[in-house]
């Protein structure tokens, strides 16, 4: 008796005659099920490129079209596609993107570098949105108060942070015990990884890698900081806080 037979008696046993007709005529099991291998192993963790939820120009003139295209289709569709490959060849087991980067330290850089760059962008890209900016409200704007006095101070922080990131990296607001803390990370590091000196739940993100501004500010990253305000998206920043 294989496998198949043997669970098709068992069903009957279970079931009975009333239920076993239906049951055995369709693939109870689901797709992943088959009559000789029995049930596959869980699917290995995927990074997926979430849909950039506005046009390639909707950002200008804070991000112009041309870097909002690269950006997107170039630099994070490859980030996304080195990171599921270390993911194969690693053996990577967490199913979930928050377990594999709260391990990262036990992967090569490959894997830390592009999980951290597809991670990231695709974070980056919600909390930008065309037409927003402006001065958060309610509970966003009483937290950035709370942790840092006011909303231009925590303007002031935040900024000199993305200043300070020699060479490449990001910005971080982030939230750690319900208490708001700001940092940099280099590289493709995020506040998620064990790895991470900053650590605590992402609230809102900006990439001071030269690949996100060069074209349209060349060395001029305070600029590009400074007009980055009009595209953040406070809405996106309040569902992260809760
Ligand atoms: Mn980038």
């Amino acid at each position: 008796m294989d496998r198949k037979q043997f669970l098709s008696r068992s069903i009957r046993t279970a079931a009975g005659v009333i239920l076993a007709p239906a049951l055995l005529n369709e693939d109870v099991f689901g797709a992943s099920r088959t009559a000789s291998e029995g049930f596959a192993p869980p699917a290995p963790l995927t990074f997926a490129q979430l849909p950039l939820p506005y046009a390639y120009e909707a950002l200008e003139p804070s991000i112009d079209k041309l870097t909002m295209e690269i950006h997107y289709t170039k630099h994070h569709a490859a980030y996304l596609k080195n990171a599921n490959d270390a993911i194969k060849d690693e053996g990577v087991a967490a199913t979930s993107e928050e377990e594999f980067l709260k391990n990262i330290s036990k992967f090569s850089a490959k894997a830390r570098n592009n999980a951290g760059g597809a991670w990231n962008h695709n974070f980056f890209w919600q909390v930008m949105a065309p037409g927003k900016g402006g001065v958060p409200t309610g509970k966003v704007l009483d937290a950035l108060n709370g942790s840092f006095g006011s909303f231009e101070k925590f303007k002031e922080v935040f900024a000199d942070a993305a200043m300070k990131r020699f060479g490449s990296g990001w910005a971080w607001l982030v939230s750690d015990n319900s208490t708001l803390a700001i940092g940099s990370s280099p590289n493709q590091d995020n506040p998620l990884m064990d790895v991470s000196e900053l650590k605590g739940a992402p609230l809102l993100a900006l990439d001071v890698w030269e690949h996100a501004y060069y074209l349209n500010y060349q060395n001029k990253r305070a600029e590009y900081i400074t007009n980055w305000w009009s595209v953040v998206n406070w809405d996106e920043v309040a569902k992260r806080l809760g």
